[in-house]
């Protein structure tokens, strides 16, 4: 029989082991993850107003019920925990789908002021991550700057803009509700380096913008008119000419007068955070014009945007494991068709899916022929890792090595612990945010199973 560990119960790592159980009517896959609970970015980066695409943990929920499919939550692999080579030992294969697990910097002058953080790190916060610190994002502060624009951007732009009814029935930590209800930023200014043709974000999340109660939308049309895309909307592929029609929409639309501001800049380009009392008070952009090759050149002129609250969100970036080789130009791991490549030759046994191999693009769907072409790879080289070693029972080794595997009925008495918060607040679910919480809860349902 097939023993595979599945790293990381993300998207990708539900997708690779849904495929294992479909394909290999034998195969029993681990999936293992650092946090005591599941689902890696849709509970912990997918946006709590975003219900119906949170919704798909009910969809992942099913494969890790699967009879031949186990959770162990709280289970570190590498530094600290399980090392790489001793889990290697313990199944006849390994994929890895951790994700992208930091972001991108600028790398200008002024990034680390206080006042300045990564849209990861106001993610985390808002959907509480028990890694995330509460750093008092919103204190005093009466604009901010979020710098790019892709989806990530979007979502942290509408979570500034959104008001206490909206947030409210959502899933998000109390403090935080607290503190986003009690905000008083009237203008969110979410700028792009390139022209409006070259946004990333999708035209559906950019939509959504123009709906939010108690919050106008202002978009200048000069700043479109400096996009040759603009004009030539032919020329444009459908997703891009959807999001400049959009923009176009917005650009014509005088602005109302509304409690908060969404303003929408292109051809700006950050070049340093200025310092007003110890913290960030503005940054100053260059303004850019088109190359002519799709990408920008300065122009020499100079904007400062008034700003308490920066978050950079310029998309995120692989780490390296312990153990596996990595491309540091690319944040990901070397692999021909989901097999770990070391040194040119491919390492049997060890494989990688989603962000970890692909790099941070796509939506959540993108994972689903990505971790399948994996595990044709692994199911490919399954006779002959097989004959090669017999497994360990992992839950023995795990506990020999120090960790308490959260195993499903852990995560359920979290789900309950959670029901049980919301009830006692007057809201729905409401998320643990702390680590304490969610082990306490976790061993609340008692001893884990025997393996
Ligand atoms: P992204 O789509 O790669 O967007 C990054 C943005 O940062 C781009 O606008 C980019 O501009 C800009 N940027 C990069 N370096 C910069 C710099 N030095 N200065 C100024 N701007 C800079 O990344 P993301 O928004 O983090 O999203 C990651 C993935 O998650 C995407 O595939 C996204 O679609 C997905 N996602 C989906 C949803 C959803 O479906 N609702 C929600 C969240 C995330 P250039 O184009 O000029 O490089």
């Amino acid at each position: 029989m097939l023993r595979v560990a599945v790293v990381g119960s993300g998207p990708s790592g539900v997708y690779t082991a849904q495929n294992l159980v479909q394909l290999d009517s034998d195969v029993r896959v681990d999936v293992i993850d650092r946090l005591p609970c599941p689902y890696g970015l849709v509970r912990y980066g997918v946006a709590p107003d975003h219900e119906k695409i949170k919704s798909l943990q009910n969809n992942l929920r099913t494969v890790l019920e699967h009879e031949r499919v186990r959770f162990l939550g709280a289970v570190r692999v590498g530094p600290g925990g399980l090392p790489a080579a001793r889990l290697r030992e313990l199944y006849h294969a390994v994929v890895y789908c951790v994700g992208a697990a930091t972001d991108r910097h600028l790398g200008i002058p002024g990034e680390d002021l206080p006042g300045s953080w990564s849209a990861t790190q106001f993610v985390s916060w808002y959907s509480a991550h028990p890694d995330a610190a509460d750093d008092g994002f919103l204190q005093d502060v009466r604009s901010a700057v979020v710098i790019g624009v892709g989806n990530v951007a979007v979502d942290v732009t509408r979570m500034l803009a959104r008001g206490p009814a909206e947030l409210s029935p959502t899933d998000m930590p109390q403090a935080a509700l607290r503190a986003l209800a009690a905000s008083r930023v009237g203008d969110i200014h979410m700028v792009g380096r390139r022209g409006p043709s070259q946004a990333r974000f999708t035209t559906k999340e950019l939509r959504e913008l123009g709906g939010l109660p108690g919050a106008g939308l202002l978009v200048d049309p000069a700043e479109l008119a400096l996009d040759p895309g603009c004009a030539d909307l032919a020329s444009l592929p459908p997703a891009r000419r959807r999001n400049v029609e959009v923009l176009r929409g917005w650009a014509q639309v005088p602005p109302e007068d509304a409690p908060r501001r969404i303003r929408l800049r292109f051809f700006l380009r950050p070049v340093e955070l200025l310092a007003d009392g110890g913290r960030v008070g503005a940054v100053r952009f260059e303004r850019t014009e088109p190359d002519g090759r799709g990408g920008v050149r300065g122009t020499g002129q100079f904007e400062d945007v008034e700003a308490q609250l920066v978050l950079r969100s310029v998309g995120y970036r692989g780490l390296p494991l312990e153990g596996l080789p990595f491309d540091a130009s690319s944040g990901t791991v070397p692999h021909r068709a989901g097999r770990v490549v070391r040194a040119g030759t491919v390492a049997p046994g060890e494989y990688v899916a989603g962000w970890i191999k692909r790099g941070p693009t796509g939506v959540i769907g993108t994972n689903r022929p990505c971790a399948k072409e994996t595990v044709l790879s692994l199911l490919d080289d399954a006779s002959a890792l097989v004959r090669e070693r017999a497994p360990q029972d992992p839950v023995a080794a795990l506990r020999a090595a120090g960790a308490e595997p959260v195993e499903w009925p852990g995560w359920q008495a979290i789900e309950r612990a959670e029901a049980a918060l919301g009830a006692s607040l007057g809201r729905g679910v409401v998320k643990l945010a702390d680590w304490g919480s969610l082990l306490a809860a976790a061993r609340s349902a008692g001893a884990p199973q025997a393996p």
